[in-house]
């Protein structure tokens, strides 16, 4: 019965590990929430919450110790701007939090694991223009990933293959794009696109400016966090074991990201783009196909409503953290 299961959240400190272990808390589950840190904006509601380092193996062991799922989302990364100009230790760090988490699962004899990869494993060669053809699962290869993060992700995901293969470990590989929410980062330099643009346009008055990254043709999907965690509960349950996309497939540009938002505001906002900065691929956005078809379902909220929740949040914290909103 679901409400015996013991579950196991690592990176439950995080965006979509907090969403998530409430989640599962709501669906009944003993969750057991790991992490470095705590999560920054509420409290967990994990039956238990063990601050644990993961690249460290007798962690990983001590971790999924009487756990009989597991939800593994800790890894070292952020946006952008972070990933391109941390890429030793992004792989240093998620390489050994996933080779030793994979480990332990099978020593512990875990039921289900399931790994969380992204949309930047996809091939660059496939992702060079704005109007994109959204990314089938099958377009991973032949490879060749976001540098960094996206090789790691795609190492992980073979991993967990290999132990599907030869160790019978029930493996689910899920590939985000662009999960965006309230209780996400918003500053700091970890931060996405759609919650930075959040704050400048918060930060903005009511006639301003604010600066792109890019030109801000560039495309993308983006997700609302409720949808991603019951993507990831619904994969978690269906017995598919290769990769599966989790995202929204409706593709828009920055510009019109910043539009959207804007109107949120009730702002009149224009763009100044810094084409100094890291703008990632060209466009990116996600077939969901195969999605619809194994878990009979798709993401339902809409980007302006999602964005909506995340813009007043925002407000919420810079005004809590004593930071001037301007309102003229
Ligand atoms: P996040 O940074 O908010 O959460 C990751 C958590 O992992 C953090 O709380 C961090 O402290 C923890 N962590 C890092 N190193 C650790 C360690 N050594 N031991 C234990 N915990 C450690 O990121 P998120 O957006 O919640 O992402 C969750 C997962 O989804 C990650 O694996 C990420 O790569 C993946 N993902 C996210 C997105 C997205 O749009 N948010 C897109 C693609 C993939």
């Amino acid at each position: 019965m679901a409400q015996q299961t013991k579950v196991l959240v690592t990176g439950a400190g995080g965006f979509i590990g907090h969403h998530l272990v409430k989640y599962l808390k709501g669906q009944g589950y003993w969750v057991r929430g790991v992490d470095i840190k705590e999560p920054e904006y509420e409290k967990s509601p994990a039956d238990v919450f063990e601050l644990l380092d993961l690249r460290r193996w007798p962690n990983c062991l001590l971790a999924t110790h009487g756990a009989e799922e597991v939800y593994n989302l800790a890894a070292n990364m952020g946006g952008i701007g972070f990933i391109e100009s941390h890429k030793a230790e992004i792989m240093h760090d998620n390489v050994l939090i996933n080779i030793h988490m994979l480990e332990a699962a099978r020593l512990n004899g875990i039921k289900r694991y399931l790994y969380t990869s992204s949309a930047c494993i996809y091939p660059g060669y496939k992702q060079n223009t704005t109007d994109v053809k959204p990314l089938r699962e099958e377009d991973a290869y032949p490879a060749d990933p976001e540098d960094g993060y996206g090789w790691e992700k795609l190492f992980s995901e073979r991993q967990c293959r290999h132990y599907s293969e030869e160790y019978d470990l029930e493996t689910r590989v899920v590939r985000f794009h662009n999960i965006f929410g309230p209780l996400g980062t918003y500053d700091g330099g970890r931060e996405k696109s759609p919650a930075a643009i959040c704050r400048k346009v918060a930060l903005a008055k009511k006639e301003d400016e604010i600066v792109v990254w890019g030109d801000g043709q560039q495309t993308r999907s983006y997700c609302y966090v409720d949808d991603c965690v019951e993507g990831i509960y619904r994969l978690m349950r269906a017995s598919f074991r290769q990769p599966l996309n989790l995202g929204q497939d409706r593709l828009i540009t920055v510009n019109e990201l910043v539009d959207i938002i804007a109107n949120v505001a009730g702002k009149k906002i224009s763009k100044k783009y810094d084409l100094s900065k890291p703008q990632g691929v060209r466009g990116r956005n996600s077939d969901n196909a195969k999605l619809r078809q194994v878990l009979n379902w798709e993401p339902q909220i809409s980007l302006e409503k999602g964005l909506e929740l995340t813009y007043f949040w925002i407000c919420e914290q810079l005004t809590k953290s004593g930071r001037f909103l301007p309102t003229f």
